[in-house]
């Protein structure tokens, strides 16, 4: 890197739809990148598709990449507060630039108006595709003024073209990829103007990352083919084009690009489903990139400190929901119980236990089973029953069959009834010591205890969780089992 060169990167989302995955990976990488040279991050909203751009996309993208944390330098704050430099950041409030920009390149004979309907258009790409040829010139670059009047008197709007050479070809300097050849022939000319009068989405970009300075253009690699169009732009209009970064395709576990099938695909699902912005974050950084060590988990600095480009791959990266499920536990666990319980907050109300009802502190039953959780909603889903009697599992039903159960049960209750203190070392003891005394192995015991007081079979160690339930709602269950076993 040039030590000089300022580094400015975008994410430049269309929102036409929720952030996807793939998205929220571009985003993170543009963000990491301009965080590890010390740049800045700029969000540009691409809403020139007048049909399918929306509001309700605007605000779920800035929502999805505020969640995860990648705080932006530049563009909008909200639907109407913007911020930084170079704005409007809305493409929509720049329409005169490109129209400033298209008038030169018409004057200079770069482009030209062009009066073919989409469908003429596509019926010539369709015949010549078909027979292998390369597109003929298009029929309005040489047009006589007697056609033009035609078209017009015929009332027909132009769209724009931008003259792509005949010959020869474009070579894209990829930092990820290396070198990528365009042949020439193959590059119709390009609408940079639509007949509504909006500029196209090749030609907004190029205009934008122009004068928003972008010294480096990181998207995904399905605009690999776009670039060579965009390099000719710039070199039409005498700008200097960025560097060029394409990352990887993301692919679903089964080998086929990732979509709905595979499971969310919006990063706000991720977030609905009970996952931690950080450990998303540091999944989806190695979705595509790595350090020479593997190292798979990092603080943000870390993070910031080892991302560079180099370390990007070309060839396609696997979603894995079982890694990313891993990791979260493993986020989810580094948190401190009083954490745990703040971002659990949602799914606590959710699940009725917001307020807390009547029971044991919901910090220290949290502590007791912090271990356990992969995903926020396993909070309320693991401490519930220190607060309300829950339906058994099948496992406990099948532990409660057993023949002796009853008997222990009712055994239990009796030893606990006036039991003091209710403690996790002297419960020990005196569980232990009933064993012995009944003959009974300790899992005859433990078993059948632990289902019935918690209606599972898993969750924390067993007298700890006793001593959490206190005395009162341990008895009670016990009984309350006993008597409805036959
Ligand atoms: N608006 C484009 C998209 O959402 C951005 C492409 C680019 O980064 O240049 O795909």
């Amino acid at each position: 890197m040039n030590p000089t060169e300022e580094i400015r990167t975008r994410f430049a989302p269309s929102p036409t739809g929720y952030l996807h995955i793939g998205g929220a990976r571009t985003t993170l990488y543009n963000w990491l990148f301009a965080r590890h040279y010390g740049g800045t991050f700029v969000l540009r909203i691409e809403d020139t598709d007048e049909v399918r751009s929306t509001v309700d996309s605007v605000t779920a993208i800035l929502d999805s990449i505020s969640w995860l944390g990648l705080d932006w330098d530049e563009g909008p704050l909200d639907l109407e507060r913007e911020q930084g430099p170079y704005g409007s950041y809305f493409q929509m409030k720049r329409l005169p630039s490109y129209q400033e920009q298209i008038r030169k390149l018409l004057a200079e004979g770069k482009a030209y108006p062009c009066y073919c309907t989409k469908e003429e258009t596509a019926a010539v790409r369709q015949e010549t595709q078909a027979k292998g040829q390369p597109m003929p010139e298009d029929p309005c670059r040489r047009l006589s003024d007697a056609k033009r009047r035609e078209h017009e008197t015929a009332g027909r709007l132009p769209a724009v073209r931008f003259i792509m050479p005949d010959e020869g070809e474009t070579v894209v300097e990829d930092l990820i990829r290396g070198q990528v050849h365009f042949e020439s022939r193959l590059q119709p000319d390009l609408v940079i103007q639509k007949t509504t009068g909006g500029p196209t989405y090749n030609f907004a970009c190029v205009c934008d990352d122009h004068a928003m300075r972008i010294s480096h253009v990181i998207r995904g690699d399905e605009h690999l083919s776009n670039t060579p169009a965009q390099i000719r732009i710039y070199e039409a209009l005498g700008w200097q084009p960025p560097k060029f970064a394409h990352l990887s395709m993301i692919l679903g576990p089964d080998g086929t690009k990732l979509s709905k099938r595979h499971g969310a695909t919006s990063t706000l699902e991720y977030r609905d489903q009970g996952f931690l912005p950080e450990a998303l974050r540091n999944y989806l950084a190695l979705l595509g990139w790595s350090t020479s060590d593997s190292k798979q988990l990092f603080t943000p600095e870390e993070l910031f400190a080892a991302f560079d480009l180099p370390g990007c791959q070309k060839s396609p990266a696997t979603f894995d929901p079982v890694k990313l499920n891993w990791m979260n536990g493993e986020y989810m666990r580094a948190l401190a119980p009083a954490d745990i319980v703040k971002r659990a907050e949602p799914f606590l109300k959710n699940a009725g236990l917001l307020p807390v009802p009547a029971g044991p502190p919901l910090i220290d039953v949290v502590a007791l089973e912090r271990e356990k959780f992969k995903l926020l909603p396993d909070v309320p889903g693991r401490v519930d029953f220190f607060y309300r009697e829950t339906a058994l599992t099948d496992k406990a039903r099948k532990v409660l069959s057993a023949p002796e159960a009853k008997g222990v049960l009712s055994g239990l209750a009796e030893l606990l009834g006036g039991f003091a203190p209710f403690m996790e070392k002297p419960l020990e003891e005196a569980i232990r010591g009933f064993c012995s005394a009944k003959t009974l192995k300790p899992g005859q015991v433990f078993h059948p205890l632990r289902a019935a007081v918690s209606g599972r079979t898993d969750g924390p160690t067993l007298f700890s969780m006793l001593e959490l339930l206190g005395r009162e709602t341990v008895v009670a269950r016990l009984r309350k089992t006993a008597a409805s076993l036959g």
